[in-house]
């Protein structure tokens, strides 16, 4: 297994995911909490700050979340 660093709280971890089990449920969260703001707000975005003032997401985390699986297109939607 290879070991990898959680890229929001930098611990060590083996399982797959993008962060560690810990973050995990924080992680996801805060990752509907972005879709759903996406889907209110989709042609109205502007930028990824704007994003994170809004949300109370980190914009690390924001762009992080926009290369899951699936997210591809919201990259669309930010300058
Ligand atoms: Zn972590």
């Amino acid at each position: 297994m290879e070991l990898v660093r959680c890229s929001r709280c930098g611990a060590f971890y083996t399982n797959n995911g993008y962060v560690c089990p810990k973050c995990q449920a924080k992680d996801n969260s805060e990752l509907s909490t972005f879709k759903n703001f996406v889907e209110k707000n989709g042609i109205q975005l502007q930028s990824i700050s704007q994003v994170s003032v809004s949300t109370g997401i980190s914009e690390k985390n924001l762009n992080r979340f926009l290369n899951y699986d699936g997210l591809e297109g919201y990259k669309k939607l930010f300058k």
